[in-house]
């Protein structure tokens, strides 16, 4: 059953009112890839009403007003993806279009969402109901963070948006514990992954360099960030404050990892797998196409790319769902009558992540002054991708399962890292879950890029790629590597990127069209390098890439044919365009 959306669906479920209303970015499909599907669902299997409204037209009282005011709270998220990403491209052109906006074209999601909809709520309610901020949009924003659309540093959104509450990363169990104490009408300022404003800092929370201090000084800025960053772990964080004024946002520590069964269950509900019917009638969503039959395998990474924002959000800890719960979630995938054999998607933010954590972490939280695989795997992470290959051989057993696409991305270097099982795993790959071709994100080539990005050598690319065609000739599949390479990324020049062309030519014999100009995203280091044009981990100065122009120039030196020069002997063009492809906040 869909979360209601109006009035008569209400009172289906013979609900008078509604406890907690809903409001987001994206158009309502019902998947478990929806933040708002999710979270309605955990909020109504433990007693609470909860209605939708998706996409509400900020310029009227008609959709924000059509399910009265909610008992308890307002829940506002600008969706999937942070409006402004959605809205701009990275030379700030706006988008035409919208995968998750009915009818494709880009007309419903406000710039800056969140706030848009919190002052629509305001607006049209003398509200006594607080509104609580969720999701990627005020998850990233919720302290001082860079905003490249307007080319400064912004205040943490609670005190742009005037909501009362904001919920940051994955908030299941921070939700409940804030609608019980809202409910109760006790006081929610000790839940944890909740931030608020306060006249005080907290006794024993660290207090950030203020709002003031870091706009005027950009060491002070990047002191800001290391200490976000650092204390973002479920069990070793402590509880952040930052001035603005005289009032402070106050962040208390992550809420804690889901334990598998937590997961289990929330990956076991009625998702409808489609789009709500009230949505349907203004068009198609085409996000639906990719996502409808996908399964989430996993959540969080440790890869911990500079320019993803997947850390900050899910988390550096990667916690798995149960082969029992994917199996089953297969299964019920097959019995969807629209279901047409093909699994699209079998993966988490970084597909091979699935059942590979380290001990230490789960138990004393993750290290604060060394990376799990940067700049090399460390050696108490133990990669074994023995539960992955199983998950793949069994999944692909059930009747009416014709294909199951492994296609979130793949870490190269964990799969050469392994020497039990990394071969037999790309051999399943290879045969059986690669379309015509796999998408690896090498980013870069020249390794001063590679090191600001914090991501693996080409060694590991080179090798990973001689393995791919050998078990690809011996399976008989004409099939190859798709690379996804940033331009402009801080650090990259044209130098940088003519040598990124000839390596891309010669060593992986293709003239690549799936290059991305770098969109600095809030709440990253690539951000930090991009407004500070420093290195933050070495305090160097670092040329960053200013001129939307010469950006474009930067994507053009990788991906135009030259003139009066053919296309290498050897070089595979691939018929892909990536014109469209938004910053995704995770990429491997
Ligand atoms: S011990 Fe290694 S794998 Fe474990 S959290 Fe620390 S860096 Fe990561």
């Amino acid at each position: 059953m869909f979360l209601p959306t109006t009035h008569a669906e209400m009172q289906n479920r013979g609900w008078g009112e509604l406890d907690v209303i809903l409001v987001s970015g994206d158009s309502y499909i019902d998947t478990p890839y929806s933040g708002i599907a999710v979270i309605g669902r955990v909020l109504i299997n433990a007693g609470y009403r909860v209605g939708v409204i998706a996409q509400p037209d900020v310029n009227s009282d008609q959709d924000i007003t059509r399910l009265g005011e909610p008992a308890l709270f307002w829940g506002v998220s600008g969706g999937t993806v942070d409006s402004m990403v959605a809205n701009y491209t990275a030379t700030l052109r706006k988008r035409r279009t919208d995968d998750f906006t009915p009818g494709g074209v880009n007309n419903r999601r406000p710039d800056r969402a969140v706030i848009a909809y919190t002052n629509l709520i305001k607006k049209h309610f003398k509200s006594k109901s607080p509104i609580v901020l969720g999701g990627i949009e005020a998850s990233l924003r919720r302290i001082t963070h860079y905003d490249y659309w307007s080319d400064r540093l912004r205040a943490p959104i609670l005190f742009d948006s005037k909501a009362d509450y904001l919920l940051y990363g994955m908030a299941e169990v921070s939700l409940l514990e804030l609608a019980a104490a809202l409910r109760e009408q006790r006081s929610p300022h000790d839940i944890r992954g909740l931030a608020y404003l306060a006249k005080e800092s907290p006794a024993g929370y660290i207090e950030l360099p203020s709002y003031e201090e870091v706009l005027a000084d950009k060491l002070a800025f990047t002191r800001m960030f290391h200490l976000f960053y650092h204390n973002n772990d479920p069990i070793t964080a402590k509880g952040l404050a930052q001035r603005k004024g005289d009032r402070f946002v106050v962040l208390n520590p992550p809420s804690r990892t889901l334990e598998q069964t937590e997961l289990d269950e929330i990956y076991s509900y009625d998702f409808q797998r489609a789009q709500h019917p009230y949505y349907e009638s203004q068009g198609p969503v085409k996000a639906l196409e990719t996502i409808r039959f996908a399964i989430p395998t996993h959540r969080g990474c440790y890869g911990e790319c500079n320019f993803c924002a997947i850390a900050v959000h899910e988390g550096r800890t990667v916690s798995s769902r149960s082969l029992g719960s994917i199996l089953q979630e297969a299964e019920r995938i097959s019995r969807h009558p629209h279901f047409n054999g093909i699994i699209t998607d079998l993966s988490g933010p970084t597909a091979n992540m699935y059942g590979i954590e380290c001990e230490k972490k789960l138990k004393l939280g993750a290290c604060e002054d060394k990376r799990c695989i940067y700049p090399q795997i460390c050696p108490v992470l133990k990669i074994n991708h023995a539960r992955q290959i199983e998950m793949l051989q069994k999944i692909r057993q059930i009747p009416g399962i014709h294909k199951v696409s492994v296609g979130s991305g793949i870490r190269y270097d964990m799969v050469m890292a392994d020497h039990q099982c990394g071969m037999q795993y790309l051999d399943e790959i290879v045969r059986f879950h690669t379309s015509g071709q796999l998408k690896v994100a090498p980013e870069h080539s020249e390794q001063v890029v590679l090191s600001l990005m914090g991501k693996p050598s080409t060694d590991f690319l080179l090798k990973f790629k001689e393995k791919f065609q050998t078990l690809s000739r011996k399976a008989g599949k004409d099939q190859y590597l798709t690379y996804y390479l940033i331009a402009a990324y801080p650090g990259s020049s044209d130098k940088e990127m003519k040598a990124l062309r000839k390596f891309v030519l010669t060593s992986l014999q293709v003239l690549p069209e799936q290059v991305q100009v770098f969109t600095p995203t809030p709440s990253t280091y690539a951000s930090l390098m991009y407004y500070t044009e420093q290195d933050p981990f070495t305090g160097e100065p670092l040329f960053v890439e200013k001129n939307l122009h010469r950006k474009a120039l930067q994507k053009d030196l990788v991906t135009a044919s030259r003139p009066g020069k053919s296309t290498p002997p050897g070089v595979v063009k691939p018929g892909h365009s990536n014109q469209n492809r938004k910053p995704a906040h995770g990429r491997k």
